[in-house]
């Protein structure tokens, strides 16, 4: 933006008048009018090529004080519909949901990553065009796709990036492997990323600073902040995992000493179990455990907790958020979890950054990714720019 249409109007051309119409509720030509500063017939003719598109229809007349009442109108999130895939190491779950997130069909099952691009994406599109089946709606309503993976992704270019557990993923063109089969675009991030999107869009429209925070076998964290996520220079923003922890001193896979995940991460917390004798050896071992009552179990995830804590600690400073929330297997420990990491945040974070401050646990669950897939997607196809180019 340079300096002269900085302090330009806003504009409000047919797309932009559209974003008014996205949190559902109908309005009338006037209502538009009011909130748009332009005139009656400039909006009549934005309506009708937004109804002309399928994306805004009649809902009905407004109460009226006397006189025939005006019609209003209002999204109508059924016109298209998204594929939202959410890709984990072991484990994929697609939706094809409506341009507001609903899920109309969805579908997991057990895959392996491992197996590189190819396999893996000529499954996707096999369960995307049953599933679409499934909704009853045809290969022309869907409008894109949204991938969520596990591991870096250059969002921009939707390449995963040195993926540590992708072998064979290594820069693969995502976006061009699917799109050559689906013919929509496709927007890829890291699972983490599209989690925040999930329970941000579902849970906390509301909210405009959130912090997700994934514990599993790795620790990270999606940020929202005014509103839009936030990737950082390379999309590695929020790679909270190797942060350095104050005295600990276990090795950890990326190759440093004492990084979060070393010592608060699933595999870290059932080998302090393993070595006190109680067998475990991963996330779901130590959930068991906690939620058989096993009070070392317990203790450690708490724990955890506590260092997991003192790095969002310093996130809290820095990015203010006004909810953070825990997802990821070990937030499904329960309580122990969430009272270590509340324990340090608010005892090491200055009074204005806690005041309001929730630190809550993920509602969404499992479901987080494919809803912040479906975001993801829905989003590059209502934006005003693709929706004036779209009914230009
Ligand atoms: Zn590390």
């Amino acid at each position: 933006m340079d300096e002269l249409t900085k302090f330009a109007p806003r504009p409000t051309g047919a797309g932009e008048m559209f974003q008014l119409l996205r949190d559902g509720q109908p309005r009338t030509r006037s209502d538009l009018a009011t909130l748009t500063g332009q005139a009656r017939s400039t909006i009549a003719a934005r309506v009708d090529a937004l109804i002309a598109s399928g994306l805004v229809a009649a809902a009905g007349e407004a109460s009226s004080t006397g006189g025939r009442p005006p019609a209003t109108f209002a999204f109508r999130p059924a016109a298209r519909v998204v594929l939202a895939v959410d890709l984990g190491a072991t484990h994929a779950r697609l939706a094809v949901t409506d341009l507001a997130g609903a899920v109309l069909a969805e579908h997991g099952e057990p895959i392996a990553i491992a197996e590189g691009p190819q396999a893996v994406l000529d499954r996707v599109v096999e369960i995307g065009h049953l599933l679409l089946e499934k909704a009853e709606r045809p290969l022309e309503d869907l409008v894109s796709v949204g991938v969520g993976l596990p591991g870096p992704v250059e969002h921009s270019t939707g390449r995963p990036i040195n993926p540590p557990i992708m072998p064979g993923w290594d820069d693969a063109d995502v976006p061009a492997l699917l799109g050559r089969r689906l013919h929509v675009p496709v927007l890829v991030d890291n699972d983490v990323n599209i989690m925040a999107l999930g329970e941000h869009a579902s849970q906390w429209p509301a909210v405009d600073h959130l912090l997700f925070v994934k514990v599993a076998t790795g620790i990270g964290a999606g940020i929202i902040s005014d509103g839009d996520i936030r990737r950082g220079a390379q999309g590695a923003a929020g790679d909270l995992g190797h942060i350095a922890v104050d005295g600990a001193d276990q090795p950890c896979r990326c190759g440093n000493t004492g990084c979060l995940e070393a010592v608060a991460a699933g595999p870290a917390i059932a080998a302090a179990l393993a070595a006190r004798a109680v067998a475990a050896t991963d996330a779901a071992d130590v959930v068991a455990l906690v939620r058989a009552g096993d009070l070392d179990a317990a203790r450690e995830v708490r724990e955890a907790g506590r260092h997991i804590g003192s790095v969002l600690a310093a996130c809290v400073s820095m990015l203010n958020p006004s909810v953070i929330v825990i997802g990821g297997i070990v937030a499904e420990a329960g309580e122990h979890l969430l009272a270590g990491i509340r324990e340090v945040v608010y005892r090491r974070s200055l009074p204005l950054a806690t005041q309001h401050l929730r630190i809550v646990a993920s509602r969404t669950g499992a479901r987080a990714g494919v809803l912040g897939a479906s975001t993801m997607a829905a989003e590059h196809v209502l934006s005003p720019a693709a929706i004036d180019a779209a009914i230009g």
